[in-house]
């Protein structure tokens, strides 16, 4: 007997549901066990992957490799342009290597679902198993119903039943015993793919280096210096599970501890940074959530009052982190019940048809530069293209700012997100956008509009980030960098800032903001 693993964006050993679940049963029958991940470069071009992630990605796999080495489990990494490839290629290594069993993990977006359908049935023409696990979540889609057995419009009624069906069920980390009687046989061997750890790491630099080169001909890039992205981007983010793991533990001994209120300063760094590897599947959203709660159990134990963890004013940092472990759940539950999201519809669907959204290609081209004239939106989208990382304060400001101040479509937007960013990850940036452009599900109301000045002065006080990125302004005190009229008058050419190469608001935010609410106030 034979089985395989196919690894997808579940990049890790420990606390992989499929893994442990393929593991045991091939100890059980006595089968040997392989594993394969497939690099997709097409249809990442087609899901606007970026170049941070793949890198992240690629970095990733041969230290997976090794850790599977020690399993006595053999990955083979294969370049499979498209998912239409993936499932050709899979049904032929079955064939091959006399497969009978091929476990996943399930991925929610919508050309995902069809690849996987559409192997199911392939495989089962064979008799070949093909069985998918819920591992993405700390609770599986459609998990958290309301009474009627529907989908929750509205995150905190979600939240609380989802915290409390947390408390009364036991979450278990799924921890992969190594295979005992493994042979280790090389699925396949050709010039796409490669079994060593070392063949992994060339066929993934190549194939970073080829999406590099495809991405410099891309209008999205022609204003990011790639090199320089990627290597903020390596620094920042180390690749690997024990990586991972190490700062979660580091963030909840620590950096937690102030999280309710520091979360929202971008300059202090002070969130976990674990949404790179949480979006490729580098650590386990369980073993977040879990090593959150002891932190809650221990302090309870120093406290010796009586402890119920869904008190939020038992512990606003810790609770408040859960609580953002829980949005990202939901966000994918909301894409489990409305599929209809990957295909760039409004939650809301009236909003696609009322609001008359601009297309307007220099004001898109100025946000993306990070040169319309206001400071902290210019130096959050300057941070993100240069580090493929953005806060997720400024996350708001900037979707805000577009959606709003510039009533643009906030599908651009979405787009250019997932272009960049390291964490890209359909559903939590969909539910974010969709928030910020007043058209999802429990979004902000439209007339609540940011005040991307207003902003600066409560989250960058002293513009310790506004003048990292725009370093041009450091001559401008903060009580000028915070309000849009002393800006413009600060820049006039009468004026001591003149010489400052930075230009003025492309937008009047007052004004913007009346034309926005109007919008989507009309019949
Ligand atoms: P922490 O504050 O430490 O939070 C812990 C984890 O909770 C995060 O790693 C993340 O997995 C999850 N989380 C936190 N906030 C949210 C949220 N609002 N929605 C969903 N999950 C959340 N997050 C992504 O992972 N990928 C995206 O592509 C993405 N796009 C976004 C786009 C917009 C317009 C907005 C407003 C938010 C977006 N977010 C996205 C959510 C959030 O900004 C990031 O998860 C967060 O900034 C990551 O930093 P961290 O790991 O330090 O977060």
């Amino acid at each position: 007997l034979h089985y395989l693993m196919w690894f997808r964006l579940d990049l890790r050993v420990h606390d992989n549901t499929a893994l442990a679940a393929i593991c045991e049963r091939a100890n059980e029958d006595n089968a040997q066990l392989s594993a394969v991940f497939f690099l997709t470069p097409e249809q990442w071009q087609t899901h606007d992957m970026s170049l941070t992630q793949l890198d992240h990605i690629a970095r990733t796999l041969p230290i997976l490799a090794e850790k599977l080495n020690r399993l006595n489990i053999i990955l083979t990494v294969q370049i499979c342009p498209s998912f239409t490839d993936c499932i050709a290629t899979l049904s032929a290594l079955c064939e091959e290597n006399n497969i009978s069993c091929v476990m996943a993990n399930h991925e929610y977006e919508g050309n995902e679902i069809a690849r996987d359908e559409q192997l199911t049935k392939q495989l089962l023409e064979t008799d070949i198993e093909f069985i998918r696990w819920h591992d993405q979540c700390i609770l599986p889609p459609q998990s958290i119903t309301t009474n009627d057995d529907s989908m929750y419009q509205v995150f905190t009624p979600f939240y609380k039943k989802w915290r409390h069906t947390l408390e009364v069920s036991d979450i278990q980390i799924h921890t992969a015993p190594g295979i005992t009687n493994n042979e280790k046989v090389h699925l396949t061997s050709s010039e796409i793919s490669a079994n060593t750890t070392q063949d992994i790491e060339a066929l993934c630099n190549k194939t970073v280096h080829d999406y590099q080169q495809y991405l410099q001909t891309h209008k999205s890039y022609q204003h990011i210096d790639t090199d320089k992205q990627i290597s903020q981007a390596r620094t920042a983010y180390p690749a690997g599970e024990a990586e991972a793991c190490h700062r979660l533990e580091h963030f909840i001994a620590d950096d937690i501890n102030n999280y309710d209120v520091s979360r929202d300063v971008p300059s202090l760094h002070a969130t976990s940074q674990l949404s790179a590897y949480l979006t490729i599947g580098a650590i386990s959203p369980r073993l977040c959530y879990l090593q959150a709660t002891k932190a809650l159990g221990e302090l309870h134990r120093n406290d010796g009052d009586n402890f119920d963890s869904s008190d939020s004013s038992d512990n606003n940092d810790i609770n408040r982190w859960i609580s953002e472990l829980a949005w990202r759940d939901f966000y994918r539950h909301v894409l489990d019940y409305k599929p209809e999201l990957i295909r760039h519809q409004a939650y809301k669907h009236e909003t696609d048809k009322k609001i008359n959204w601009s297309y307007d290609e220099d004001a898109f081209a100025a946000w993306c530069e990070g040169k319309t004239g206001v400071p902290l939106v210019d130096a959050a989208m300057r941070c993100l293209n240069t580090t493929g990382f953005m806060h997720n304060r400024l996350r708001m400001v900037t979707a805000m700012f577009l959606t709003k101040d510039l009533l643009i479509d906030w599908r651009l937007g979405e787009r250019y997100f997932m272009q960049q960013l390291i964490d890209g990850d359909f559903a939590s940036n969909n539910g974010g956008w969709q928030w910020s452009a007043s058209t999802g599900t429990d979004s902000a109301p439209y007339f609540r509009i940011m005040n991307p000045f207003s902003q600066a002065k409560t989250h960058d006080f002293d513009g310790i980030f506004i003048k990292t990125w725009l370093p041009e302004l450091k001559p401008i005190p903060s009580s000028i960098l915070h309000s849009e009229d002393k800006m413009r008058k600060a820049l006039n050419k009468n004026d001591t800032f003149a010489n400052i190469d930075y230009p003025v608001p492309i937008v009047e935010h007052k004004l913007a903001r009346q034309l926005a609410i109007a919008e989507f106030k009309k019949e």
